[in-house]
């Protein structure tokens, strides 16, 4: 998963991203990067968070009013900086892009860019593949009377060659700005402006919250297959290009974005309460008596209170959080995961101590997390632990830009419910239901591959492949 913003406006725009990527923090820290166009290109990127790659930034050389920023978080292509974004290419056009998703027909993309174009990638990063197949698009048209026309037309070829999730911005050198969606929608991209003395200066990013820090006013987002271009007069162009049945990732509302992000005019934080009630109702079934209701902070905080509410049982924080720990989950090896999730999260004793507690978490994915935690929770005198998802059980990992293990990693793709309560040593497990949440999202067409295996695009085969390969190797090193 990754974080993108674009801006275009008047004044230098550089300080402006740099402080959108802190906001977009959540969606990536392996790496980060920022490119302005002031007649060249200007780029500045490298691995780690945000702070740390731009900790020794020289401002004064990235003077320009067009740019764009990137946070990774490394799926398919490595965590080198190489593979950071964003990219550039200097022909047909100087062209710029960032983009957030995650190509699955890489293998044939690289294929025919190099024996019908030969231009041979030196990177696993899939920007490339959509960069420099929009960028043999632009080239058999009129380069001197680039048209609006033919800048859809080619964006709407990419959509046609390219499969998978991607909500991409780039710069157009002396053109204008661009942002286009995969023709599924499956990543967020949102769009916004602000008023100036100068002008309206327009923003793209991840997720609205960036346009909170930065005081845009959020305009809406991008439709599947949709593709907008802003031009130096700053006009703006909208067209929906390529397009199928919608497919929004709902593991976004569940645990990715933030929760003050609005996605879809649907605020992430009322979207999981929505899910809180709706467990809330399962779990009303089960005839369990919980004394309190915890979560696992921070992402389950509004599953659990919803829950708790309707329930009317007292919802508690039942565990303290470590924030300045890294991340457990992406931590290569079990051992090191499980030392983590000890050293990020612990209970607080009195809160649990003798008590029923239904703990609330908003996934489980290998069940490193949780069955540590019940661990710890039964250390800490809890009578009862009946663990919560939020989300049904994940079966099968993300091929469009979520890193959800390997499927031999995955518990729920092996083991029924009763199986992974033992696994857990937990007295109840209990998930949301898949026909629950699609219930849910009877009017947002949801992507719920991780769910159901039911992937909306193509060449899913290829991705999954690919993912198994990079866990291989990731785990000989
Ligand atoms: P696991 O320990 O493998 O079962 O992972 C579940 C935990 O990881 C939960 O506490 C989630 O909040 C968190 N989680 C789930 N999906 C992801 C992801 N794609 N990236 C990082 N953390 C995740």
């Amino acid at each position: 998963m990754c974080g993108v913003i674009g801006v275009f406006g008047y004044d230098n725009v550089a300080t402006e991203i740099i402080n959108g990527l802190q906001t977009l923090q959540h969606r990536g820290q392996d790496s980060a990067g920022i490119v302005v166009f002031n007649g060249s290109f200007k780029m500045h990127k490298g691995s780690g968070t945000v702070t740390n790659v731009f900790k020794h930034f020289p401002l004064e050389r990235f003077a320009g009013e067009i740019g764009l920023g990137h946070v990774r978080y490394s799926t398919i292509g490595s965590t080198e900086a190489v593979d950071a974004q964003p990219i550039a290419v200097n022909y047909p056009y100087g062209l710029a892009m960032v983009h957030n998703g995650n190509v699955v027909n890489f293998n044939e993309l690289r294929r025919k860019l190099y024996e019908e174009h030969h231009r041979l990638l030196d990177t696993s990063n899939d920007v490339a593949l959509i960069l420099y197949t929009l960028a043999t698009q632009l080239e058999k048209k009129d380069l001197r009377n680039l048209s609006v026309d033919d800048i859809f037309d080619s964006v709407q070829k990419v959509q046609e060659i390219v499969q998978g999730a991607y909500s991409a911005i780039t710069i157009i050198a002396n053109k204008g700005f661009l942002a286009f969606a995969d023709p599924y929608g499956i990543r967020p991209l949102v769009m916004g402006r602000k008023f100036t003395d100068k002008g309206v200066v327009y923003a793209f990013a991840s997720e609205s919250t960036t346009f909170d820090f930065l005081g845009y006013e959020l305009m809406r987002d991008l439709k599947p297959g949709e593709m907008i271009f802003i031009d130096n007069d700053r006009h703006i162009h909208s067209k929906i290009g390529v397009t199928k049945q919608q497919a929004f990732c709902v593991f976004e509302y569940i645990y990715f974005a933030r929760e003050d992000s609005v996605i879809h005019n649907r605020l992430v934080a009322s979207e999981r309460v929505r899910m809180g009630k709706r467990l809330a109702e399962k779990f009303r079934k089960t005839g369990l008596e919980p004394d309190i209701i915890i979560d696992v902070p921070n992402s389950a905080y509004f599953f659990a209170s919803a829950m708790a509410e309707e329930l009317g049982i007292p919802y508690r924080r039942g565990l303290a959080k470590n924030y300045h720990i890294g991340r457990s989950f992406i931590t290569p090896n079990q051992q090191e995961r499980e030392k983590m999730v000890r050293q990020k999260l612990n209970p607080i004793r009195d809160i649990v101590c003798c008590k029923k507690v239904a703990v609330v978490d908003d996934s489980i994915v290998r069940g490193t997390t949780s069955k540590r935690i019940v661990e710890m929770l039964r250390q800490a005198g809890a009578k009862e632990i009946y663990f919560i998802s939020a989300s049904p059980p994940v079966k099968h990992p993300c091929v469009y830009g979520i890193d959800m293990s390997v499927k031999r990693e995955i518990l729920a793709s092996h083991y029924e419910v009763d199986e992974i309560r033992r696994y857990l040593g937990a007295d109840a497990v209990i998930y949301q239901d898949l026909e629950d949440l699609i219930d849910l999202y009877k009017d947002l067409p949801i992507c719920h591959a991780c769910f159901s295996g039911q992937y909306p695009t193509g060449a899913a085969e290829e991705a999954l492949e690919a993912i198994e390969k990079e866990k291989l190797e990731s785990d000989r090193v």
